[in-house]
């Protein structure tokens, strides 16, 4: 079982998005996935086709370890692949939570009961470097991080890349940076160009070659309570996800490194 945090401390960058249809991309490659909904928003929830309002329990009651994963998880039917929904409730988490024991390791500790159920465990992390975040880097094996080819694009990394040094030194040695996903990327554009060239200078082959295009499709999508590949499997957005989910398997068991994050902060 691969576990894969989507994390960037911006809001709107296209975590949500990159992980609803990675996994949904994961499970037409023959994939066992499970999606963890860790914002509050319950945006990946939603977009996977659950009600945030039935969906009880939560991942909110796992961290505080009132129900197991198996009592929690759900099925996307459009997906093919099970979440852990979220919602509102979650945001009081982070006070919940601080006075229990290993309140940083209580979602490793949660996965590690259906480590044989599935391939890959993607979690959607909120937009924010909180207690949440902390409890995916601690579970993750690595973090894919999403971002938008826009001026700062890689200042906007520099705490991203601090904390995940932090929880590799105190909570989880073996965390790795998977890769970096250039999205809502517009060919067109000179500056997202000069950006991107920049960003794969910085991080050389951590950059995915699959870039995201801004597609209206993958914006649609969700308000149908559907992946994109359910919604519009010929689309560009489809064509993209489904290239990810290639190299992000191809990509597995390859040994990453952390130099690149040594360059930074
Ligand atoms: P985050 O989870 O980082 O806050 P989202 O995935 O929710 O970001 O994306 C923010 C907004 O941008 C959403 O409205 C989403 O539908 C839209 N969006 C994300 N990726 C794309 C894309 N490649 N093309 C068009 N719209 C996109
Ligand atoms: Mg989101």
């Amino acid at each position: 079982m691969k576990i894969l945090a989507i994390a960037n401390q911006k809001g709107g960058v296209g975590k949500t998005t990159t992980a609803v249809n990675l996994a949904a991309s994961l499970a037409e490659r023959g994939q066992r996935v499970l999606l963890a909904d860790l914002d509050p928003q319950g945006n990946a929830t939603m977009g996977a086709g659950i009600e945030k309002r039935s969906a009880l329990p939560t991942v909110y009651q796992i961290l505080l370890s009132q129900v197991t994963v198996r009592d929690a998880r759900m099925r996307s039917e459009p997906g093919h692949f099970d979440v852990i929904p979220a919602n509102r409730e979650l945001a009081g988490a982070e006070i919940d939570l601080v006075n229990l024991e290993q309140r940083d390791l209580r979602l490793k500790v949660a996965l590690a009961q259906v480590a044989d159920d599935y391939d890959f465990v993607l979690l959607d992390c909120p937009p924010t470097l909180n207690l949440l975040t902390v409890n995916a880097f601690a579970a993750a094996e690595a973090v894919l991080i999403p971002m938008q080819c826009e001026y700062y694009a890689l200042e906007g990394l520099t705490d991203l890349i601090a904390t995940i040094k932090k929880v590799k030194q105190r909570l989880n040695p073996g965390i790795q940076i998977e890769g970096l996903l250039r999205v809502m990327y517009d060919p067109r554009s000179t500056l997202a160009q000069q950006v991107s060239d920049q960003i794969k200078q910085h991080f050389g082959d951590k950059v995915y070659d699959t870039v995201i295009p801004r597609n209206v499709r993958l914006a649609e999508a969700p308000s149908h309570g559907m992946p994109v590949l359910a919604y519009d499997p010929h689309c560009r957005g489809s064509k993209a996800y489904m290239d990810l989910a290639e190299e992000v398997l191809e990509r597995v068991g390859r040994p990453t490194l952390m130099e690149s994050m040594h360059g930074q902060a």
